[in-house]
C-alpha cells in the first residue's frame, strides 16, 4: 500500500510515530515522506528572522538525514500547505496519509479536515513530543476547575520516576527547591555562554532566502544555533557540563552583561523535536546522582521541563480556543512603539527588548518580570502582547505562547493557569538585577519626574484593580502597601500613570 507520511516542521522527531505507524503497515519502499515549507505560514506574522532560519534549516537537514537512511522524501517549498499536499497527492497517488497530531490547536483542526480536503483516508497519530501524550495526570479535567501546577508536576515526577528514591520520596526530601533559587548574580561570576554553531552551506542558503523573501523581525546575521539532532545534543551536553550546577541558584537573576546566565537555551530545539523532554530530565537526574550538580539546580531544571512546559501544553489543549479571547483586566492599550526598536529610557526594558529583537532569546524572568510585567501594569491588550512575543522570540509557538502570555504573564485568563498575577515594582527588578544602577529613572521614587515607571504603574494598577486583587488571597501582601498611600499620593500616582501612558502609547 502506498502511504504518505506528512511530517510537520516543528515535529522533527527521530522516532516519528507517524513513520513508525506507516512501517507497521507497509514496506519502506511504499512510503513517501512529505515535508512542506509553507510561505503563507511564514508570512502570517513578521516572525523573528533567526526562527525562520532555524526552522527551515533544521527541516532541510532532517530531510537529508531521512534520505540517507533510505526514505523517499518529497520536500516542497510552496505558497501554501494545502496546495503542496494536493500537488503531492496528484504526483505520488498515496492510498493513505499518516501524520502526527499538531501541537497547535488550529493546526490540529486543519488536520481533522484533511480527509475531506484530500479525498483519501487520513490517520492522525497521538503527539509524542509531550510527556502528557504518554501520561495525563488529569485525563478528564472539569471545565471550571482550577488545576495547580505543583500538583500536576508532582504527579508527573511520580509517574516518570524522576528524582524519586526507592521509598517513593523526592530526592533531597523536598518536592520543590524554588526558595533556594532566587539569588542575584554576584560580581565576579562569569557564566559560560551557550555553545554556538557556525552555519553550514544549507543554513547559509536558508539565511539569504529568509532575508530576501520574508518580512521579519531582527536579522538572519549572527545565527549560531544547532540545526541537527547531533548538534542540539552537543548544546544540551554543553549546558549540563557548564551551567546546570549553578542553574538553580541564579535561575531568577538578570544581568546586563550575561544574557543567558546559567539557563539552558534549549527551548528552540525542544520545540521542534531536535531534543526530547524526558531524555533531558533523565540526564539532569544522572548529573545529580553522579555528584555533578546539586539538587536545587537539578530539581529546578526538571520542574521547568516536566512541570512548567508540560503543564502549559496541557492547559493550552484544555482551554483553547476560549483562552485567546480572555481579557480579565479589560486591557485595551496598544503595545508601545519602543517594543519594536528597544529605544526606551527604561534600562531593564531596553536590554530585554533589544535582546529579544537581536537574538530572539531572553530568559524566563526577563520575559515574565520585565516585558510581560510592564505590559500588564500598562494595560496593554493581551492580543497585542501575544503578537509581540510571537513575532520576536525564536522559540515562539502558539501552544507555548498563549498560556504563557494570557495565563502566566498577564493573568488575562483570570487565574485558570497561575494562582496569582505576577506584578512587581522596581524593587523586585533591582533585587534580581544590575539594571537599576545605570538607569535614568530612580528605582526608589514612586512619583516625580525621575520616578521609575514600574513604580507608579504598579501602584496605579493596584488602585485601579483593587477589587479584583482583593478576591485573590495570594495578593494580601501587595495590597497591604496601600495603607501607606494617603489620598494626595494616590491622586498623584493615578495622574502620573495616566500622563505617562498617554505619552508613550
Ligand atoms: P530554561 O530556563 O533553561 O528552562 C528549561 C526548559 O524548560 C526550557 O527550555 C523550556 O522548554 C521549559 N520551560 C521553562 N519554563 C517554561 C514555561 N513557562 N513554559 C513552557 N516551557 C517552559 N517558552 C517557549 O518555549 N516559547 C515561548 O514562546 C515562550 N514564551 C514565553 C512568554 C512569556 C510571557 C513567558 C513568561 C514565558 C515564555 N516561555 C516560552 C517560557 C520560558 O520563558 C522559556 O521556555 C525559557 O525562557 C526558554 O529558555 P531556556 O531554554 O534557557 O529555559
Ligand atoms: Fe527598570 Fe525602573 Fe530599574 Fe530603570 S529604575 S532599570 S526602569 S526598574
Amino acid at each position: 500500500m502506498a502511504i504518505t507520511v506528512w511530517i510537520l516542521g516543528d515535529q522533527l522527531l527521530t522516532n516519528h510515530p507517524a513513520l513508525v505507524s506507516a512501517e507497521e503497515l507497509t514496506g519502506r519502499d511504499q512510503i513517501v515522506i512529505l515535508m512542506i515549507e509553507s510561505e503563507a505560514r511564514a508570512q502570517r506574522f513578521a516572525y523573528q528572522a533567526k526562527k525562520l532560519v532555524l526552522l527551515f534549516s533544521a527541516m532541510r537537514h532532517f530531510s537529508s538525514s531521512l534520505q540517507s537512511a533510505g526514505y523517499q522524501v518529497d520536500y516542497r517549498v510552496a505558497s501554501s500547505t494545502t496546495k503542496a499536499i494536493l500537488q503531492h497527492i496528484e504526483v505520488h497517488k498515496p492510498e493513505r496519509l499518516i501524520t502526527m497530531s499538531a501541537s497547535e490547536y488550529y493546526g490540529n483542526q486543519y488536520q481533522l479536515d484533511l480527509e475531506e480536503k484530500t479525498g483519501i483516508p487520513v490517520d492522525i497519530v497521538p503527539n509524542t513530543q509531550f510527556l502528557t501524550g504518554i501520561y495525563n495526570p488529569f485525563p478528564e479535567p472539569q471545565p471550571g476547575k482550577r488545576y495547580v501546577q505543583e500538583l500536576f508536576y508532582r504527579n508527573m515526577r511520580k509517574h516518570f520516576n524522576l528524582l524519586i528514591d526507592a521509598a517513593g520520596e523526592p530526592y533531597g526530601e523536598k518536592w520543590n527547591f524554588d526558595k533556594e533559587n532566587r539569588k542575584k548574580l554576584p560580581q565576579g561570576i562569569e557564566p559560560t555562554p551557550p555553545a554556538s554553531f557556525a552555519p553550514d552551506a544549507i543554513t547559509r542558503s536558508v539565511m539569504s532566502e529568509v532575508e530576501q523573501k520574508f518580512r521579519v523581525v531582527g536579522e538572519v546575521w549572527g545565527f549560531d544555533l544547532a540545526v541537527t539532532h547531533e548538534d542540539a545534543q552537543s548544546a544540551a551536553t554543553d549546558f549540563f557540563e557548564n551551567r546546570l550546577a549553578e542553574f538553580g541558584a541564579y535561575e531568577d537573576a538578570m544581568s546586563s552583561e550575561f544574557q543567558t546566565i546559567n539557563h539552558s537555551r534549549l527551548s528552540p530545539y525542544l520545540n521542534i523535536g531536535l531534543l526530547e523532554p524526558l531524555a533531558l530530565a533523565r540526564e539532569a537526574q544522572a548529573r545529580y546522582e553522579n555528584g555533578k550538580a546539586p539538587i536545587n539546580s537539578v530539581e529546578g531544571f526538571v520542574r521547568q521541563i516536566v512541570g512548567w512546559r508540560e503543564f502549559m501544553y496541557w492547559q493550552y489543549l484544555r482551554l483553547m480556543p476560549e483562552m485567546e479571547q480572555s481579557n480579565y483586566w479589560e486591557a485595551t492599550r496598544q503595545i508601545p512603539g519602543f517594543f519594536w526598536n528597544g529605544k526606551t529610557g527604561l534600562n531593564c526594558l531596553n536590554h530585554v527588548i533589544k535582546r529579544g529583537l537581536d537574538s530572539g532569546y531572553t530568559h524566563h524572568i526577563e520575559r515574565l518580570m520585565v516585558a510581560a510585567n510592564f505590559c500588564l501594569l500598562a494595560g496593554i491588550d493581551p492580543q497585542e502582547v501575544n503578537n509581540w512575543f510571537l513575532s520576536v522570540f525564536i522559540d515562539a509557538y502558539e501552544w507555548v505562547m498563549l498560556p504563557n502570555v494570557f495565563g502566566m504573564g498577564l493573568y488575562a485568563d483570570g487565574g485558570k493557569i497561575s494562582t496569582k498575577p505576577y506584578i512587581a515594582s522596581a524593587n523586585y527588578i533591582h533585587k534580581m538585577s544590575d539594571y537599576c544602577v545605570n538607569c535614568a529613572y530612580k528605582r526608589n521614587m514612586r512619583i516625580g519626574e525621575k520616578a521609575c515607571p514600574f513604580n507608579f504603574l504598579y501602584w496605579n494598577f493596584i488602585l485601579e484593580n483593587e477589587e479584583k486583587l482583593r478576591s485573590n488571597p495570594r495578593m494580601g501582601t501587595s495590597l497591604l502597601g496601600l495603607r501607606h498611600l494617603d489620598p494626595a499620593e494616590r491622586h498623584q500616582i493615578r495622574q502620573q500613570a495616566r500622563e505617562y501612558l498617554n505619552q508613550q502609547i
